[in-house]
C-alpha cells in the first residue's frame, strides 16, 4: 500500500485521542493528509530584524525589544483597540490588538524584553504589527545568530535540524483550541511532521509528467513536500510553493477540461443554421439602434456555436448596461426561427419581471408569444402557460427557478439563457436539458467529476472513467449564461471552466464615463455646492449610507442624522428616505416619488443597489465609502450614468484609511471598467470574499494555491491541461497514465476537490 494512505494512527506521537482530534479538527486521516497540512507561515530564525529595517512588504519577521507604554482606543460599544508602543532602540513600532487587547494589557509587562513575531505593515506612516505573538526572553538564552536550537524552551528543539540539515526557517502550523489541550500546538504539529518526514525514507512518487516539470522548471514532488515544511531559505521555499500550487491548479484544470471534453463527445447540440423571419424582422424592423461592435462580435460567437453541432455552453460577461439582455434575446430568436422554444431564467422574481418587460417592449408588434413563469403565477394562468409550453405556442418563457420544476415541460426547448450565474451550477443547467424529452434521455450530471461553482445539487466527486469512443447521446439545448458581476479571467477559468467565455467590453454609444472623486468628510461642504448645481440643472442625486448588519442600529442613526442635516443644508429641495427597516410598501412609495421626479435627493442605505433605474439621476454620493467592498461600490456607481448627461460619483471617507481601503478608493477613481475593478477586488480580498461568491458557497478547497494571487499559475496550469486533453480527448492514453490514475485517486479521497458548498 502507498505509505501516504496509511492511517495517521500509525505515526509516532499519535495515539487514539490525537487521531480523533486530527480527524475532527483538521480532517487529517492519513500520512498524506498530514504531509499536505502546510505551515501557514515561517519565521526566519536566522535573523532578528531591527525596527528601523522594517517595511510594509516583509513576510513574518522577529524583533527583540520592549514595550514602552499601552494605549487604548474606543471602537464603539464594548470594542477597543489596544496599541503597545514597542522599541528596540532603533525605532518605535506599534503592536496592535483588535481583539484580545485586554489580555495583552494584563499579560505583557512594560520594560520586559520580548521576542515579537509578526508581519509588519504600515498604517499612518508607522510600522505596526497586528496581533503579534510575544515570547518573553531573558538574555542568557538570546543567541539566535549562532544557533537557532538554543532559542526556545521547547525540549525537543535540538532534534529538528536533523530532518533537513540545518534549519533556518521555522514552520508554524494552525491548530485549534481543542488541539492545544492535547499539546497539539504549532510545535506539537511540527514534531508530528518531523516524525513523518523521517519515516518517509523512499522518495515520494512524482505526480506530474517529466516533460511538464522540466519545461516549467518545477521542483520535484518529493523535494517540494519536504521543503514546504523545512525550507532552507526563502528562495527554496518559493520554488516549493510554486510546484505545489501548480500541481493543485493543474489537477483542477485537468478535471474541468476532461469533464468538458467528455460532455462534448457525449452530447450533440441542435444545429441552428437558419436565420429566419423572426430574427430578421426584429433586427431590421424593430431594433431601435445599431449593435455595438462588442455585441456584434458576441453574436458571431453565439451563431458559430449554434451552427456547430456541438452544444453551446457560453458565459456572457458584460458590465451593467452593456447590452447583454439584447444579445440573449437575439439568440433566443434564432432558436425560434429554427422551430424551437427558448427560456430565460433570472435569480429573483423582480429581475424576471424586468426581463419580461424588456423583452415584451423589444418585441412589441411582432408575433412572438412570451410568457412569465414564477412561483407566484398560479392557477388557471399557470395551467395556460404549461399547456402553451407543451403545444409549442409559448415561444419564449421568462422565469425563475420555477422553470426547473418537473411539471414544466417544453415541446422543443432549444435555447436556455441564465441570468446571473451564481445560483445555477452545472447540475441545474443539466436539468434544463431534459425539459423537452421527458425521461427519454439520461441526465448527464451524475457521472461528472466536475462540480462547478456553487453547485447545490449532489454531484459529488465520484470519479467514473470517461466513456469510450465518441458521439452517442441525444442533442441538448444551447446554454448562454449571463453575468453582470464581472468575473476575472482566472476565476472564470476555474469556476466556469467548462464554459466558453464571451465578453461585451464596450458600452452603447452616448454614455459618458462617470466621473469619480474622493472627498474627506471634513470637506463635505464643498460638495454641497456641486449637488445644488446639478439639481438646479434638473438632475437628481443619490446619497448612500452604509448599512452593515453588525452595527445596524448605529448605521440607521447615522442615516437619520444625515438626513436631518441634509434637510437643513438643502431646505429648497425635496428629499426621499429609504432603508431596509421600512415597511416594503412605504419603501416602494418613497422610491416611486424619486423615480417620478417628485423628490430631488434620495437618501438611502444600500437597498438601492438592485434595480432602480432613474436615468435622470446624475450624482451618486457614497458616505463612509471605506466600509464598502469594491464591487459594491461599482454596482452603486452603476445607478448613475444611465442618461445622456455627465454623471458623478463621490466617495466620502474619514481620514483614517488603511492601505487596502486607500487602494480601493484609488481604483474607483481611476476606472469605470468593471473587469479591472473585479481583478483588483480579487487581489485585495481573495476569491472567498468576492461578492456573491460567499453566499453562494463558491469556495475552494485549495490548500496552497490562491486563485486571486496566482493568476499566472492558473493560466499555466490551464494551458498544460488543455494541451493534454486536446491530444488525448478520451483521457485514456497510456502516455498520460500517471495523470488519469492520479485524478482518479484524488476523487476517491473524501476531499471535495473542485468546489464545496
Ligand atoms: P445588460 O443586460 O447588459 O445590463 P441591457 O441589455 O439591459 O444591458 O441594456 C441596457 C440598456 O442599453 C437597455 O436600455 C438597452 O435597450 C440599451 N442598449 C443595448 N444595446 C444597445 C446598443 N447597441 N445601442 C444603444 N442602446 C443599447
Ligand atoms: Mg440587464
Amino acid at each position: 500500500m502507498d505509505i501516504l494512505s496509511q492511517d495517521i494512527m500509525y505515526l509516532a506521537g499519535v495515539g487514539p485521542n490525537r487521531k480523533k482530534l486530527l480527524s475532527s479538527e483538521l480532517g487529517i486521516e492519513t500520512f498524506g493528509d498530514l504531509l499536505e497540512y502546510y505551515p501557514y507561515k515561517y519565521v526566519d530564525r536566522s535573523k532578528i530584524y531591527k525596527v528601523s529595517e522594517l517595511t510594509g512588504e516583509m513576510p513574518f519577521v522577529q524583533v527583540v525589544g520592549h514595550i514602552l507604554s499601552f494605549e487604548t482606543f474606543d471602537m464603539g460599544p464594548r470594542k477597543e483597540r489596544v496599541v503597545a508602543h514597542f522599541s528596540d532602540g532603533t525605532g518605535i513600532m506599534d503592536l496592535v490588538w483588535f481583539n484580545g487587547g485586554k489580555y495583552a494589557k494584563e499579560h505583557y509587562r512594560i520594560g520586559q524584553d520580548y521576542l515579537v513575531f509578526g508581519r509588519p505593515s504600515v498604517f499612518n506612516n508607522r510600522i505596526q504589527v497586528q496581533h503579534p505573538e510575544l515570547e518573553a526572553i531573558d538574555h542568557s538564552s538570546l543567541n539566535f545568530e549562532h544557533s537557532a536550537a538554543q532559542t526556545s524552551a521547547d525540549a525537543n528543539n535540538g532534534q529538528w535540524s536533523m530532518v533537513n540539515g540545518q534549519y533556518k526557517m521555522r514552520p508554524y502550523y494552525n491548530t485549534t483550541e481543542k488541539m492545544k489541550k492535547y499539546s497539539l500546538t504549532s510545535r506539537g504539529m511540527e514534531r508530528l511532521v518531523r516524525n513523518l518526514l523521517e519515516k518517509l525514507k523512499e522518495p515520494l512518487p512524482e505526480t506530474i509528467p517529466d516533460f511538464i516539470t522540466s519545461r516549467l522548471h518545477l521542483m520535484n514532488r518529493d523535494k517540494a513536500l519536504r521543503t514546504i515544511h523545512y525550507p532552507q531559505d526563502a528562495k527554496e521555499l518559493e520554488r516549493a510553493r510554486v510546484r505545489l500550487k501548480f500541481e493543485e491548479l493543474f489537477y483542477v484544470q485537468l478535471n474541468i477540461l476532461r469533464y468538458a471534453s467528455d460532455q462534448r463527445r457525449k452530447y450533440r447540440g441542435y444545429v441552428f443554421n437558419r436565420i429566419g423571419e423572426v430574427f430578421n424582422t426584429f433586427y431590421y424592423d424593430h431594433l431601435p439602434f445599431n449593435l455595438t461592435g462588442a455585441q456584434k462580435r458576441v453574436m458571431h460567437e453565439i451563431r458559430r456555436d449554434m451552427a456547430s453541432g456541438r452544444q453551446m455552453n457560453r458565459l456572457l460577461q458584460g458590465d451593467v448596461g452593456s447590452g447583454k439582455t439584447l444579445v440573449a434575446l437575439m439568440a433566443m430568436l434564432i432558436a425560434i426561427d429554427n422551430g424551437f422554444q427558448a427560456c430565460m431564467m433570472a435569480p429573483t422574481e423582480i429581475l424576471a419581471e424586468q426581463h419580461l418587460t424588456t423583452i415584451a417592449e423589444f418585441l412589441k408588434g411582432m408575433d412572438v408569444r412570451v410568457e412569465l413563469l414564477t412561483g407566484i403565477v398560479k392557477g388557471k394562468k399557470r395551467q395556460e402557460i404549461l399547456d402553451g409550453l407543451l403545444d409549442g405556442s409559448v415561444q419564449i418563457l421568462v422565469g425563475t427557478h420555477a422553470i426547473i420544476e418537473d411539471t414544466v415541460q417544453f415541446r422543443q426547448l432549444g435555447m436556455v439563457v441564465i441570468d446571473e450565474q451564481h445560483r445555477f451550477g452545472v447540475a441545474q443547467r443539466a436539468k434544463l436539458w431534459s425539459k423537452s424529452r421527458p425521461s427519454s434521455q439520461p441526465l448527464p450530471t451524475g457521472r461528472g467529476v466536475y462540480t462547478s461553482a456553487n453547485d447545490t445539487s449532489n454531484v459529488k466527486g465520484n470519479y467514473s472513467p470517461p466513456s469510450e469512443g465518441g458521439g452517442g447521446g441525444g442533442s441538448i439545448p444551447h446554454v448562454l449564461v449571463m453575468t453582470a458581476t464581472p468575473i476575472p479571467r482566472t476565476l472564470a477559468m476555474t469556476l466556469y471552466g467548462d464554459l466558453d467565455v464571451s465578453v461585451i467590453d464596450e458600452l452603447p454609444p452616448g454614455r459618458k464615463p462617470i466621473h469619480t472623486t474622493h472627498v474627506f468628510e471634513s470637506r463635505m461642504a464643498s460638495l454641497y455646492d456641486g449637488i445644488r448645481r446639478q439639481i438646479n440643472q434638473g438632475r437628481q442625486v443619490y446619497i448612500v449610507y452604509p448599512l452593515i448588519e453588525e452595527s445596524e442600529k448605529m448605521d440607521l442613526k447615522n442615516l437619520e442624522q444625515g438626513f436631518e442635516m441634509l434637510r437643513q443644508v438643502f431646505p429648497e429641495f425635496k428629499m426621499s428616505k429609504v432603508h431596509g427597516r421600512m415597511k416594503p410598501s412605504d419603501k416602494e412609495e418613497e422610491m416611486q416619488r424619486f423615480v417620478r421626479g417628485e423628490t430631488q435627493i434620495l437618501v438611502a442605505t444600500t437597498v438601492i443597489e438592485v434595480g432602480v433605474n432613474v436615468p435622470n439621476a446624475s450624482v451618486m454620493v457614497i458616505i463612509d465609502a471605506q466600509r464598502f467592498g469594491l464591487s459594491q461600490l461599482h454596482q452603486l456607481r452603476g445607478r448613475v450614468g444611465r442618461g445622456a448627461d455627465q454623471s458623478f460619483c463621490i466617495l466620502v471617507t474619514n481620514y483614517k484609511l488603511s492601505e487596502v481601503t486607500r487602494k480601493r478608493i484609488d481604483i474607483m477613481c481611476e476606472t469605470n471598467d468593471g473587469f479591472r475593478i473585479a481583478e483588483a477586488d480579487l487581489k485585495l480580498r481573495g476569491p472567498g470574499d468576492l461578492e456573491g461568491t460567499q453566499q453562494s458557497g463558491m469556495a475552494f478547497d485549495l490548500k496552497i494555491a490562491d486563485i486571486a494571487r496566482d493568476g499566472q499559475l492558473v493560466q499555466m496550469a490551464r494551458d498544460e491541461a488543455q494541451r493534454i486533453v486536446d491530444e488525448d480527448p478520451t483521457c485514456t492514453s497510456t502516455k498520460y497514465e500517471i495523470l488519469w490514475s492520479r485524478l482518479k485517486q484524488l476523487h476517491k479521497t473524501p476531499v471535495n476537490w473542485s468546489a464545496i458548498s
